[in-house]
């Protein structure tokens, strides 16, 4: 519904409550002082324009997050950083808008190194870093796996539906298959 998407002016609530884990842990990671390189940038750029951030904030936002990293000057921003993000909006290239990705193909991304932060956490980080990552936005430690999941999902998509369900109960997700199904459903619901 209109008047529910993400702004610049509700992002910090939105953020902390309703991105799902994996967003969350993009955005923090580039808030903690690393960079966020390429394909983790690419993972968020779509999923914030998907929960319904306007072009124009997007550039406010990533303009704000990317000049925390010194080595990232306005100057960079305006030569490489803008156009992917107009990219997400489709306003260059092929004008077509970007979507982000499935759960399914997030979790198939290779592995991330040291210094990225792409990719599903429940797969990519270590159990602490993981537990980390959940207890700062407010969740216990959370079991991997349930005995009766559904056939098709990964346990990494069951560990989010639990999460989920701990964060907002009366939830009925078993699995989640796409980031914003998780998003949406929080902000639409308190759009209501
Ligand atoms: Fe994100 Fe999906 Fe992984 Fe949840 S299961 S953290 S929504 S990629």
């Amino acid at each position: 519904p209109e008047g529910v998407g993400l702004m610049l002016h509700n992002f910090e609530e939105i953020y902390r409550r309703s991105f799902p884990p994996c967003m969350q842990h993009l955005v923090s990671f580039q808030r903690n002082g690393t960079h966020l390189k390429n394909l983790g940038r690419t993972q968020l750029r779509p999923l914030l324009r998907e929960a319904g951030l306007p072009l124009a904030e997007a550039m406010t936002w990533w303009r704000r997050e990317l000049l925390r990293d010194i080595k990232v000057t306005q100057e960079v921003f305006d030569r490489e950083h803008s156009y992917h993000i107009q990219h997400a909006y489709g306003r260059n290239g092929k004008r077509k808008p970007a979507y982000g990705w499935s759960c399914w193909k997030t979790l198939g991304f290779p592995m991330p190194q040291a210094s990225e932060a792409h990719g599903c956490p429940f797969r990519a980080l270590p159990t602490e870093q993981l537990e980390d990552l959940l207890r700062c936005f407010g969740s216990g430690p959370v079991s991997r796996t349930k005995e009766d999941s559904p056939p098709d999902v990964a346990q990494e998509q069951v560990a989010c539906g639990l999460i989920f369900q701990e964060r907002h109960p009366g939830s009925d997700f078993e699995a989640i298959r796409h980031p914003m199904q998780m998003a949406r459903s929080k902000m639409e619901k308190d759009g209501e």
